[in-house]
């Protein structure tokens, strides 16, 4: 249950009901909110003189669902928008931040191609460590360098809470891998900040718990949440992961965040990056993430996946009608 207090309810009388309840508390834009657990819904006659409008939630899917708010939330990364309903936005760049001519090259080829937001790994969660682990904040420092000299806004990934302070600092949008959607260290972090989070599902992950990863960044404070699919664990081999469109069209109907599709991580292979891509615009999603290298053959990290420009433009030119079929434009 997600209780909306009246205004100038003093904060010892909040914390008393918050105490009753078993309730988070949380403050946006001044409204004072206590979320109870998904298995409260009625009011008791001692807290309802406090209460100004109560939303009942079948599960703990609360703050993110469409039970408490219909419409799609937007979260703005500068004069970019998710979750406009008329824009789907596109991400790209290399898996990872490999040298400062390679961002500098792909930063280049961004700008020239439309595209505003720059993705790239500094610290990779890699399943060998005997892999490319990335360049840590040396590739922090090159990704701020690129955002100036470029204009490009940035989503670059948090791996663990020791670095997410870094990661906060530089980037546009910090971006949640799917091995770290449970790490309550980063959720947290993300929570008591204002920065615009893009939380990966994790490949093992139902739904549910992905949607209640996010709650926890909205529970603590941060309503700049952005869900991306990339991606499950089936039987098949095949390919890398299976796209869950099914779950993407879930999303869409039960919670108010922008989604993101993430095609490259969830096949794993560039001949079907693109079809995916279409797809998912063709589903009015609010935005892609792909990854785009000046040469996938010598990228150090998920070099099989990554576009090179040319594939990367045919892309793109094929997007923009697929957009406007579903109301859209991509930006
Ligand atoms: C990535 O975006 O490069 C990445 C590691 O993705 P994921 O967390 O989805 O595996
Ligand atoms: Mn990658």
């Amino acid at each position: 249950m997600v209780i909306h207090l009246k205004k100038g309810i003093d904060d010892g009388l909040i914390s008393e009901l918050v105490r009753e309840l078993s309730a988070v508390r949380v403050r946006f834009n001044g409204t004072q909110i206590l979320v109870t657990p998904s298995a409260i819904k009625n009011v008791s006659a001692t807290v309802e003189p406090y209460v100004d409008e109560v939303f009942i939630c079948n599960t703990d899917i609360q703050l993110a669902s469409t039970e408490y708010r219909p419409e799609r939330r937007q979260v703005a990364v500068g004069d970019v928008v998710f979750g406009s309903q008329n824009q789907t936005v596109m991400m790209a760049g290399p898996c990872s931040v490999e040298s400062e001519d390679q961002i500098n090259a792909v930063a280049e080829y961004l700008v020239n191609t439309g595209v505003r937001i720059m993705r790239a790994g500094c610290f990779k969660p890699r399943t060998s460590p005997y892999s490319f682990q990335g360049l840590r904040y040396e590739g922090l420092d090159l990704l701020a360098k690129v955002r100036d000299r470029f204009g490009l806004y940035i989503i670059t990934e948090v791996k663990d809470a020791t670095h997410v302070d870094a990661v906060i600092e530089v980037a546009d949008i910090v971006q949640v891998g799917a091995k770290a959607m449970y790490d309550h260290g980063i959720l947290t972090a993300c929570s008591n900040s204002q920065k615009p989070v893009l939380l990966k599902r994790s490949f093992g992950s139902t739904l549910q718990e992905f949607v209640q990863a996010a709650e926890f960044i909205l529970s603590g404070g941060n309503e700049q949440v952005i869900l991306c699919e990339r991606g499950i664990r089936t039987f098949e081999h095949k390919t890398r992961f299976t796209l869950d469109l099914c779950g993407v069209a879930y999303l869409k109907q039960y919670t108010n965040l922008p989604i993101v599709v993430d095609p490259s991580h969830a096949i794993g292979f560039a001949y079907g990056v693109p079809d995916l891509a279409r797809a998912a615009v063709a589903m009015g999603v609010d935005g892609l993430l792909i990854e785009a290298h000046p040469n996938p053959r010598l990228a150090l990290s998920d070099a099989s996946q990554q576009l090179d420009f040319q594939q990367f433009s045919a892309l793109s030119r094929s997007l923009s009608p697929i957009a406007k079929a579903v109301g859209r434009q991509m930006i």
